[in-house]
Parts: C-alpha cells; structure tokens; sequence
C-alpha cells in the first residue's frame, strides 16, 4: 500500500518553507519562497505545491505553522488569519481559509510554535505525554503549550516569550530590545538580545564566555514560571540557541535551585528539561505532523 503524502509549509517574517512528505521523518520535496507581498508569496506557495501533486501523487492534507498574531478562533470571522502584525502589508491578511479554496484539502493552521510542538508529540521528545511545554530560542522566543494532548489558545495564544522576569541587574545592564516591553524574556534572552548586549555573534561566544551563565539564568527562571502556571510533564528547549547544548546542565541545576524543593515530584531533571527529539527543522516538521493531523480528522 503506498503511503498517503502531506504538505506543510512554516510561514515565516523572511521565508515560506514549503515540504512534502509522508511524515515528519519522510520529506520527499523542498522549497524555500522568499516572504514578500501576500498574493506573490501565497501563489507561489500554490504553485509549488500544484506541481508537486503532478510529480509526486495527490496530497491529502496541508499544514501551516505560522507567524503570528493569528485568530485561531474557530467561528470567528478572521480564524485563519494573520492579525495586527508589525511585518508590512501581512496585517489582516487571509492564510487557511485562502488554502482550503486554492488547494481543496483539509487545512490544518496553527502558530509555528504550536506546529512545532505537535511534531514532538506525534513523532519526538513528547511522545505519550500530553502535557508538555515546546519553547524555541531563537530570532525570537515562542512557545506551544500542549495541555490534556491538544494546544492552548485561549483568547489569543500563550505568547511565553515576553514573560517578564526579575533582570539580573547586579551582572546585567543590558536595557532589553523587545520593541514592546525592553526586558521581558525575549528582549532579554533572544538570539538577537545576546548579540546585542555583548556586541558579538552567538555562535562564536565560548563555552566558558559569561554570557551562557546569564542566559541560563534567564531560562531557568522562564522554566520556573512555566513549570509554575501549566504543570507540565515535559519542557522541551529548541532554537539555535540551545544549539549549544552546555546550556542544557546549567539551567537543569538553577532550575532546581530556584525550586527551591517545591512541587517537583522524585523526576530526572534531564527527562525533564530536554531538546527537540524531531531533527532538523521544527517548524517544517510541525506543519506536516499539523497536515496528518487535519487528514485524519476529515478521514474520521
Ligand atoms: P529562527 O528563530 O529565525 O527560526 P533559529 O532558531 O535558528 O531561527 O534562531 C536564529 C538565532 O539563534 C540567530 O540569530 C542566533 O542569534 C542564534 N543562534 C543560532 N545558532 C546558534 C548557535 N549555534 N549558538 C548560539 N546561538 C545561535
Ligand atoms: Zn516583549
């Protein structure tokens, strides 16, 4: 029996990634569209994925991890858009619903963040967990709260990455550059944040530079507030940040310092904050574990 294909796209400020495959672990086709104007991108995004169905076989369901704002209010007027967002010309602008017409599948939609956190659950580090917490570390901080197996949206969506923190002022004038709140987490612990503050590419900081002793301060502590508010099973730390992966013993030990001995049940820290099981790209990976999940609910 062939297996059944999917497409997924994780729609970003800068690029589209658009897949194709059977699962997350099985990508056949790949393209990268340049994010410019709504229309030129979206009927690119079509386009590829028209051919694709040509080359390859009939693709049974989309899946879009997306930037956000989103209204992921099932019957509102705007469920399935892209809301108030600071990127020109993409406010207000149709995603889901524009899919479903052009494409004539099940569309599944959710934040990239949320995506990429159903990708863990189906195929990864959350697997048989149902409560977990998926946060990237990157260009910004974003987080998919997975509560009772299904994403928390609520009146908008979690947006964990501007929690604010107590800033660490006896190590750290940094000011913060989130452009809404200077130091909340994201202005503070972000790629971008790190570079700012100490003037010098992340990539290329040391182990032993400071900086990675600061921003697991910070990380443990949104570890803390998270593990504090959802009761998580699971927190699961990804990003190009915690590609360095020294951070991950450091903020397991000041994430129990901080605990202080409260509400942690007799866990392995290391089962307990840990990185993405799903290689490569998680937003890909998430809007086709999305794509799967939207075909089998249209097959129930
Ligand atoms: P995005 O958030 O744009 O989807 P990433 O998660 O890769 O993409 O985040 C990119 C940011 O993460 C970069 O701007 C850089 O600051 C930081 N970063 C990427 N790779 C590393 C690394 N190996 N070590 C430290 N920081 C990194
Ligand atoms: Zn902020």
């Amino acid at each position: 029996m062939t297996q059944k294909l999917y497409a997924g796209i994780e729609a970003g400020g800068t690029k589209f990634n658009c897949v194709v495959g059977t699962d997350p672990r099985n990508i056949l086709a790949r393209t990268k569209i340049v994010t410019t104007s709504p229309a030129e991108t979206l009927t690119q995004v079509c386009d590829f994925f028209r051919q694709q169905s040509v080359d390859l076989g009939p693709l049974s369901g989309l899946g879009i991890a997306c930037f956000g704002p989103l209204d992921l209010q099932r019957g509102s007027p705007s469920y399935g858009y892209i809301t108030a967002t600071p990127k020109p010309h993409w406010s207000n602008t149709e995603i889901a619903g524009y899919f479903q017409r052009e494409l004539n599948m099940p569309v599944g939609f959710d934040t990239d963040v949320n995506g990429s956190a159903l990708g863990e659950h189906l195929y990864g580090a959350a697997q048989n967990i149902t409560d977990f917490v998926y946060v990237t570390i990157g260009t910004g901080i974003g987080g998919g709260v997975f509560v009772g197996g299904k994403p928390l949206t609520g009146m908008v969506h979690p947006e964990l990455g501007h929690m604010r923190l107590p800033r660490k002022t006896e190590t750290d004038s940094f000011a913060g550059h989130c452009a809404f709140h200077g130091d909340c987490l994201e202005g503070l612990a972000s790629g971008p944040a790190i570079e700012a503050r100490w003037n010098c590419s992340a990539v290329t900081l040391p182990e032993d530079h400071p900086a990675w002793d600061l921003e697991a301060d910070y990380l443990a502590l949104m570890c803390v507030n998270i593990a504090m508010s959802y009761s998580p099973q699971r927190i699961i730390l990804g990003g190009g940040v915690m590609d360095q992966v020294h951070l991950f013993p450091l903020i397991r030990s000041k994430f129990e310092g901080l605990m202080s001995g409260y509400m942690l049940p007799a866990i392995a820290l290391d089962e307990y904050i840990v990185a993405p099981g799903l290689p490569g790209n998680s937003g890909e990976m998430g809007a086709l574990a999305m794509a799967i999940s939207a075909g089998e609910q249209r097959a129930d």
